[in-house]
Parts: structure tokens; C-alpha cells; sequence
């Protein structure tokens, strides 16, 4: 029988294996692209396990669930542990400020009203929190687009780079179902060829996830946000 860590172990080799391909094939040094595990709707327990294994970035999309493993990974493995919690999920503004008490990065910072409270956050806990700009790929009038349009990036920078307790790393993507991730992530590096030259400190690219990462790689991500490839599938709703 496998035990969970073995299993987790398992995927884990398998992704970082595509990672180091994918960089290569594209001319890239792997070490330039980040894992951020993607642990929503997985056990704190399985946490334990990729810390364990050297993971340094996790990935939760729901506040809640996010806070509680936050708290229980610091109960277990002490105030040190070097895991960076990463908020990459749809964002309330009136929960800013409680995702900016424990996220290390927020990647999908969408709107300008979210900037109030993840500034008040981290200054509450006295540490920085690092700004990623969500961008929709998705035409301009889908249905439950999660994103800024890339017109809105500008300003949404402006506000970010005006709080002083964030820092304005640069910008999240997620392919839209039903096209091809190589044509949407193509939109994304001209997007961000475009914004860096506006603002040349934001230059991490978070794009791929376990279906994706090898198109996201092309095109110049630094982070791919992998839950299902190192996990297995999720767990059905809580
Ligand atoms: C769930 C999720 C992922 C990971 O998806 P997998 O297909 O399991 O790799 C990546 N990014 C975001 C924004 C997610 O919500």
C-alpha cells in the first residue's frame, strides 16, 4: 500500500519533472519557475506532507479554509516554517484585510476596492503583502469573468503602488475553458510586455495550472498554481 506522502511524493516528482521540460523546451532555466501547490478543499494534513517535502508556496482560493490550515501549519510547524500562503481565489472587499493577515501573496487582486482593505491588513500584522494583478483573458462580455480587463491594469497599479505595505509584483492569468490555453496565454505575454514597460519591478507571471503549465511555461511564466497534478483530484465540496 502507498501511504499519502508517498502518493503526494509521487506527484510531486511527476510535475517538477514537467516543469524542468517545459523551461527547457522554451530556452528557460527551471529554476525560474515557482510550484505554488495548490492545497483548496485538501487536508492541512497534506500541507504537513509538501512542507515536508520541501514545498515553499501553497495556493487556497476560499478565505475561510485558507485561514484555518494557515493557522493550523502554524500551530504544528511553529511561527519559522517557511511556507508562503498564496490568496489566488475571488476576493471579497470585505474580507481583504483577513486574507491580508495570513496571505504572504494575493494573486487576484481584481479591483481597486480591494486595495483599502489588504493595505489595512497588512499593516495590521506589520508585514508586506506581495500584489499580483489578476487579468481576464476572457472576452469582454463573459458571464462570471473573474479578472481585470487589461484596460483596468493601469490603474489598478496605480492604486497598489500607492499602498505602501503592498508591493506590486506583477500579474495572475487563468486560461479560459474552451480555447485553446496557447492562443490565451499568447494574449497574456503581449499583455505583459505591455505592463512591464510601465512598471519594469512587476515582472512575475503567474499562469498554468496542471492542464496548462507547459503553455504558461512559453510564454514566460514564473509561477505555475498546480493542485490536481500533485494531488490527485479534489475532494468533492466540503
Ligand atoms: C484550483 C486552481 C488552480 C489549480 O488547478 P489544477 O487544475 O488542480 O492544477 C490554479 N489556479 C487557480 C486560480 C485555481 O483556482
Amino acid at each position: 500500500m502507498t501511504t499519502r506522502a508517498e502518493e503526494i511524493e509521487a506527484g510531486l516528482t511527476t510535475v517538477r519533472h514537467r516543469i524542468a521540460v517545459a523551461a527547457e523546451k522554451a530556452g528557460r532555466d527551471p529554476g525560474e519557475v515557482g510550484l505554488v501547490v495548490v492545497t483548496k478543499y485538501f487536508p492541512a494534513s497534506d500541507v504537513q506532507i509538501l512542507a515536508d517535502l520541501g514545498v515553499t508556496d501553497v495556493g487556497e482560493n476560499r478565505h475561510q479554509e485558507a485561514e484555518a490550515k494557515a493557522a493550523e501549519l502554524r500551530r504544528t510547524r511553529g511561527p519559522d516554517q517557511p511556507l508562503r500562503w498564496h490568496f489566488i481565489g475571488g476576493l471579497q472587499s470585505n474580507k481583504a484585510a483577513a486574507v491580508a493577515a495570513y496571505a504572504d501573496v494575493v494573486e487576484s487582486v481584481d479591483r481597486v476596492k480591494l486595495v483599502s482593505g489588504l493595505q489595512r491588513g497588512a499593516r495590521q500584522r506589520d508585514h508586506p503583502v506581495d500584489v499580483l494583478l489578476q487579468v481576464s483573458l476572457d472576452p469582454p462580455d463573459h458571464p462570471g469573468r473573474s479578472g481585470a480587463a487589461p484596460a483596468d491594469l493601469a490603474a489598478l497599479a496605480e492604486a497598489v503602488t500607492a499602498a505602501e505595505e503592498l508591493r506590486l509584483c506583477g500579474l495572475m492569468a487563468v486560461a479560459p475553458l474552451g480555447e485553446d490555453p496557447a492562443e490565451a496565454f499568447a494574449r497574456l505575454a503581449a499583455i505583459r510586455r505591455e505592463f512591464t514597460a510601465q512598471y519594469p519591478h512587476a515582472t512575475r507571471l503567474s499562469a498554468g495550472m496542471s492542464g496548462d503549465l507547459e503553455q504558461a511555461i512559453a510564454v514566460g511564466a514564473t509561477h505555475v498554481r498546480v493542485g490536481s497534478a500533485v494531488l490527485g483530484s479534489r475532494p468533492t465540496l466540503k
